[in-house]
C-alpha cells in the first residue's frame, strides 16, 4: 500500500478517534513516510484538531528526527497559498482551489480527506434546471467519470454546456 492509501484508509474508518486498534496501523502510516515532506502531508490530510495528536502519535514511529509540529502547519499554509491547486470548470476554464473551502471543521473527515487528495475539482451546470454539482479528480477525465457515474450526462450536439443532471435526464426532452 502506498501512503496515501494508508492515510485513505486511516480516514476511511472515520478519522484518528475510530481506529480500533491505532498502535500498529500508526506504525504502519509513519513507515511509509520517507521523509519530512510525506510527513508533512500527512498531517495536511488531518482535520485540523487532530493534527496535535496525529503528530504525537507518529512521531516516536518515524525514521527520522520531526520538525516540530508549528514548523509543518506553516508549510503546508505556505504551500497552499503557492500552489493555488487548480480546479476546472465544466467549461475547461481553470479556477484557483481555495483549501480553506475543504479543510473546514464542517466537512466529515473522509469528504475533506478525498476533496483535499484530489488535484481538480469539476464544477457542471444542469442547462435545464441550473443546478451545480462539484466532481474531483486528479484529472480531468476522473472529474468527468465522478460526473459520469453520479448520474449526470453531457449533449455531445451542445457547443458548451451540455451537461444534464440525473433528474431533469428522467424527463423526456
Ligand atoms: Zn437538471
Amino acid at each position: 500500500m502506498t501512503g496515501r492509501q494508508v492515510i485513505r484508509k486511516v480516514l476511511d474508518m472515520g478519522g484518528l478517534e475510530d481506529v480500533a486498534s491505532p498502535h500498529e496501523l500508526f506504525q504502519h502510516v509513519a513507515a511509509q513516510c520517507a521523509g519530512h515532506e510525506e510527513f508533512r502531508r500527512l498531517l495536511d490530510t488531518c482535520r485540523p484538531e487532530q493534527r496535535r495528536r496525529a503528530y504525537d502519535t507518529l512521531v516516536p514511529h518515524l525514521r527520522f528526527v520531526a520538525k516540530p509540529l508549528d514548523v509543518y502547519i506553516a508549510e503546508n499554509q505556505n504551500e497552499a497559498e503557492r500552489k493555488q491547486l487548480p480546479t476546472i470548470a465544466a467549461d475547461g476554464m481553470l479556477v484557483p482551489f481555495r483549501r480553506a473551502e475543504i479543510l473546514s471543521d464542517e466537512f466529515a473527515a473522509q469528504e475533506a480527506i478525498r476533496k483535499s487528495l484530489a488535484r481538480l475539482r469539476m464544477t457542471v451546470v444542469c442547462r435545464k434546471c441550473t443546478k451545480q454539482a462539484e466532481f474531483f479528480g486528479d484529472r480531468k477525465a476522473d472529474c468527468i467519470a465522478e460526473a459520469r457515474s453520479a448520474g449526470w450526462a453531457y449533449d455531445e450536439t451542445m457547443a458548451t454546456g451540455g451537461e444534464t443532471c440525473p433528474e431533469c435526464l428522467d424527463f423526456k426532452n
